[in-house]
């Protein structure tokens, strides 16, 4: 692989304060990466396509960063010390703070891309693992951090939409095994990460289109809303999981039928908190609170 281990697509027209970021769409693997689970097994974990889905964004104004590395390989999602110790061959010499998610095989590199089905099926020496952040993770953190900060700076405010996919079911590893989902989820860390009107402009337009729409169940948010956001200075993070059968045939990983129209909505999602932070700033500049 070569250049930057994700890509960047800056605000087309006037520029808002409001930043998209895919942590779990990529899908390059170095060639020095040999995982022994099957491909099938790996792209499970994969938020496939949701790049693109959200590929209207810079039309409005704002910028979309997403990985180009999967998750399974390191995760974009996770703080930097949920490691676990059982994958690493030889003493890390950072802390090691495993979270429950961790336990279950899904740190911030993951031990099982299934239940039962190890990623690597051996421990991974530390400069392996390393490697993996210096070139991938750290790199994907410092461009998702600048664009917000660029924006704060410039609004002095700014708001950020994390963008996943969920498994129409879950499974074994997840928290909530064999129940349906609904079509979407949204997560603001149970109220700790945004603004409670930018949540609801969210959940509002999703639920006006039709979509079933949970909040904080079972996805709160994980690391990249918790690590970019804090409303009292007005810095706003929500993450959006969708359900992957709106979009994709779930066993053959290819996008189906649904995917255009979803894409459609998605801009109107989109449109909608474009409209929402560009009211924001712009009665923040008249001086009304
Ligand atoms: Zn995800």
């Amino acid at each position: 692989m070569s250049g930057t281990p994700y890509t960047y697509h800056g605000p087309e027209g006037e520029a808002l304060p409001l930043v998209f970021d895919s942590p779990h769409s990529g899908t390059e693997v170095p060639p020095y990466v040999c995982p022994a689970a099957p491909r099938e097994a790996l792209m499970t974990g994969s938020d496939l396509f949701v790049d693109r889905l959200y590929g209207a964004a810079p039309r409005h104004g704002c910028a979309l960063i997403a990985a180009a590395f999967p998750r399974w390989m390191i995760d974009a999602n996770r703080a930097p010390d949920d490691l676990d110790a059982e994958l690493i061959d030889g003493a890390w010499p950072g802390s090691i703070n495993p979270g429950r998610k961790t336990l279950q095989g899904m740190g911030v590199i993951r031990r099982y891309a299934l239940p039962g089905v190890p990623v690597y099926g051996r421990r991974l020496a530390v400069a392996e693992i390393q490697r993996l952040f210096r070139e991938h993770y750290e790199p994907y953190h410092e461009a998702v951090r600048r664009e917000l900060d660029q924006c704060h700076a410039r609004f002095g405010a700014v708001w950020h939409v994390d963008c996943h996919s969920m498994k129409s079911r879950g499974n074994a590893m997840n928290d909530d095994p064999g129940r349906e989902r609904p079509d979407f989820v949204v997560g603001d860390l149970e109220g700790q990460s945004a603004e409670p009107a930018f949540v609801a402009c969210a959940v509002d337009t999703l639920a006006g289109m039709g979509y079933r729409v949970n909040v904080n169940d079972p996805y709160k948010g994980a690391y990249l809303v918790r690590a970019y956001s804090n409303p009292g200075r007005r810095r706003h993070s929500i993450q959006i999981e969708l359900n992957r059968a709106l979009y994709m045939d779930e066993s053959r990983f290819e996008p189906h039928q649904g995917f255009d129209a979803l894409a459609r909505n998605l801009e109107i999602l989109i449109r909608a908190l474009a409209g929402f932070v560009r009211a924001r700033i712009g009665r923040e500049k008249r001086g009304k609170p």
